[in-house]
């Protein structure tokens, strides 16, 4: 039963990502005016706005003007849907449940915005990177207990939410900080614009989000995948060397696979090396 409102609750904020995704960019309101066919302007009823059944009940096409919709819009919902039944199975019912969340949904909005614009709009990141770092304290996330050793002792009678607190601005730091300064050194060196901004401020977000391990970790996976999938593109000649991948998408999964198995890598990762 609480699988299923998990379920649905996702299906139902997944409907109003893909308002996000579609209006955030292009600079238009969220609220109004209310959902309509992008070709004949037909204001969407409530009932063909259901998720995901609406879609197939009408076959994906516009009940005005049999206009197809995008295979994009049940893909979203469903997504977000599968996240947030995994989220409550992995975390629970609870505020630290709610946090996460909020982060995977808006990982999600991010990573569609960034392939369709190649942009990762400020008014995600900057909200989320704030809700990170004024929430961390109040939830005890696997990931944003331990700090390293010497800021441990720096701070030796720091009670658990001033060390979150501290985690999570560490994160910050450190998840924005050396994108940063790739991008700076890689600009300077080559003239051209290799990070954007918008890497750099999502990275402080998920540094907020998931404290110093995670946001290294995220950096890794992100790095990682990212130049896979572009080595793979090149080989197969669908890409060209010059045409800027964008990355968002790599680190919001990257991000996403911290989520659910960060603890479990890094206790990995620390046992191979036996520390
Ligand atoms: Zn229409």
């Amino acid at each position: 039963m609480i699988a299923f409102l998990a379920l649905l609750f996702g299906l139902i904020v997944g409907s109003f990502l893909n308002v996000c995704i579609v209006r955030l960019p292009r600079g238009r309101s969220i609220a109004n005016p209310p959902s309509h066919c992008p070709r004949c302007r037909t204001p969407i009823k409530f009932y063909d706005n259901i998720p995901i059944i609406s879609f197939l009940l009408l076959r994906g096409k516009c009940r005005g003007c049999g206009e197809p919709i995008s295979w994009r819009y049940p893909i979203v919902e469903l997504m977000n849907g599968l996240f947030y039944l995994w989220i409550v199975r992995e975390f629970g019912l609870g505020g630290e449940a709610l946090l996460m969340m909020a982060f995977c949904s808006s990982l999600i909005v991010i990573t569609f915005i960034d392939f369709d614009h190649q942009i990762i709009p400020d008014v995600i990141s900057l909200p989320g990177m704030l809700l990170g770092l004024s929430l961390a304290p109040f939830f005890m996330y696997p990931l944003t207990d331990p700090l390293p050793f010497h800021l441990g002792r720096l701070v030796p009678h720091a009670g658990p939410y001033f060390t979150a607190l501290l985690n999570s601005f560490i994160g910050l730091i450190l998840g924005s900080v050396p994108l940063f300064a790739i991008g700076w050194i890689w600009e300077k060196l080559r003239h051209v614009e290799a990070m954007g901004g918008g890497d750099v401020k999502l990275m402080g977000m998920v540094g907020s989000f998931l404290g110093w391990k995670g946001a290294l970790l995220t950096i890794m996976l992100g790095a990682l995948t990212g130049s896979v999938v572009g080595v793979l593109l090149i080989v197969l000649k669908r890409h060209k060397m010059e045409k800027v991948i964008p990355f968002g998408p790599f680190l919001a999964l990257g991000a996403l696979v911290t989520v659910f198995y960060g603890q479990d890598i890094i206790s990995w990762y620390l046992g191979t090396l036996h520390l």
